[in-house]
């Protein structure tokens, strides 16, 4: 390779390696590969990237020798320790003031753990989320960056050339904040994308199971609700995977897919930081185990054997219902959000990171999976109101929730009745009302606890943080 002449390095040419190296080629830039199977570095020359400004190497050294001072390296390998790996491979080769970038689905603990190792030698760490699959990374990701603010400036205008745009032309990637923030922000995105997906495939269940419509109509559903407040990529695809038939059979797809979903931890991740930053996360966390509960086939199809349910079949207007779920839908999705900001709220205060809400609802509006109209909406909130502590308390959101309130209720509760599981819409219920509760039920609870553990309580007329206990059995 010619020396010096390339302005970014990308180690791992797999799905995603490869189609932002074509993407940052075609913004005019020249990229330098290079992959641990060096036979994929020749075949990805020879194919798609013949004729592009791309430069192939067989080794980390020769990577490095080809690129412009400082240099910038971004690794796009598989997350976990192949990531610590490339990185000791490539420090003793590096200068002070050059920069490495890890665009895979790292875990933010350790971005946060590298920023600062590599900090004490002299490199710039940058650990970022990707967002948008294949199609995002070959024509435009959601990219959200965080680690060492320093490594910004020498980054930003290839990140922001290569991402997606929104109508004004304005990027869907923007700097996040300081060690682990990038990759914070993008396992909350995928966190939220749990909940997007559960909450569709709840509205499909009311839609098959309890009001008995095909797939067809289904399809049909769904692409008249992609053309209202429900308006996102997630939407449109499932109206396209409800529209698809088999080749073979001639069936709907849909109907041969086995009920069993997997998961890769991302979603769990979420829900684990919000424990440990006690943020009610109760959506995603919902989403979570469903997916689990899918994995449990075969228990499922033994105890749909045994516990046989006499529930009604539905008798009500077919129409108005499916009027309701879309409110029903949109009111949890609401809540879903609400929820996920606020455990970015929680982390950014934790850990004095100041992300900056508004421009992640800005990174998330395109590229992305859970790219749609309403994170438009949610921009607009946090610019009003940048620590707005929960969504619901903007004018906006508040008033669209108050207005599919009535509908998320019927929809709820006749899915209870007709034994249909709706375990996220329910709980986003459950939220909502439980935050907007003046008094909750933990008087009881801490009652309870200061009965068995005095633990101790404070008074509804005394001052706050003042505690008592009470001998509740008049035992000594
Ligand atoms: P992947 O299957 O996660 O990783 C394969 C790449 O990692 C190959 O280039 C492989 O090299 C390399 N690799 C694995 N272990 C290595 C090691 N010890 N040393 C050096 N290289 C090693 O690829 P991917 O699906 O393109 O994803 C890349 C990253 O982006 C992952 O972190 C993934 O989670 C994230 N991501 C993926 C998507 C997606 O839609 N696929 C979306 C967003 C983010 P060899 O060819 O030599 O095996």
């Amino acid at each position: 390779a010619t020396k010096e002449t390339a302005d970014i390095g990308l180690i791992g040419l797999a799905v995603m390696g490869e189609n932002l190296v074509l993407n940052m080629a075609s913004h005019g830039f020249t990229v330098a590969v290079f992959n641990r199977t060096t036979s994929k570095v020749d075949d990805f020359l020879a194919g798609r990237a013949k004729g592009q400004p791309i430069v192939g190497t067989h080794s980390v050294k020769e990577l490095v020798a080809s690129l412009k001072k400082p240099r910038k390296i971004m690794m796009m390998v598989k997350a976990g320790s192949p990531v610590d790996q490339v990185i000791d491979e490539l420090v003793p080769l590096l200068e002070p003031g050059d920069i490495l970038i890890d665009g895979g689905n790292s875990h933010y603990p350790d971005s946060t753990r590298r920023t600062r190792a590599l900090k004490e030698k002299g490199i710039r760490f940058i650990g970022t989320g990707v967002s948008g699959g294949e199609e995002g990374a070959l024509k435009g990701p959601s990219i959200m960056p965080g680690g060492d603010p320093e490594a910004w400036p020498f980054v930003k205008p290839i990140f922001q050339a290569i991402a997606a745009k929104v109508a004004d032309g304005t990027p869907c990637c923007d700097w996040v904040g300081p060690e682990g923030a990038g990759h914070f922000v993008k396992m909350v995105h995928n966190g939220i994308e749990y909940g997007d997906m559960q909450l569709i495939c709840e509205a499909y269940d009311v839609m098959r199971t309890m009001l008995g419509l095909e797939p067809h109509a289904m399809h049909d559903v769904f692409q008249r609700w992609n053309k209202g407040p429900l308006d996102s990529y997630l939407i449109e695809i499932t109206a396209d995977i409800l529209g698809y038939k088999d080749p073979e059979t001639g069936k709907p797809m849909i109907d041969l897919i086995l009920d069993t979903a997997g998961q890769k931890g991302t979603g769990k991740w979420t829900v684990i930081s919000a424990c440990d930053l006690g943020v009610p996360l109760t959506l995603i966390a919902e989403a979570v185990f469903a997916r689990t509960l899918s994995a449990q086939k075969d228990e499922r199809v033994a105890a749909s054997k045994v516990l046989k349910s006499r529930t009604p079949a539905f008798t009500g207007n077919l129409q108005s219902m499916v009027d309701d779920l879309e409110k029903a839908l949109y009111a949890s999705k609401i809540i879903s959000y609400a929820q996920g900001f606020s455990l970015m709220h929680a982390m950014a205060e934790e850990s004095k990171w100041e992300i900056n809400n508004g421009a992640v609802a800005l990174m998330w509006r395109g590229g992305c999976i859970i790219r749609s109209a309403f994170l438009g909406k949610i921009k607009e909130a946090f610019d009003k109101a940048p620590h707005l502590a929960n969504l619901l308390l903007d004018p906006y959101f508040r008033d669209e929730v108050t207005r599919a309130e009535e509908s998320w209720r019927r929809v709820c509760a006749a899915a209870i009745t007709h034994g249909i599981p709706l375990p996220a819409m329910t709980s986003a219920l459950s939220y909502f009302d439980g935050y907007r509760s003046e008094r909750l039920p933990a008087n009881l609870l801490q009652a309870q606890r200061d009965y068995f553990g005095a633990h101790t309580y404070e008074r509804v007329d005394g001052p706050r943080g003042k505690f008592f206990h009470t001998n509740w059995t008049g035992r000594g």
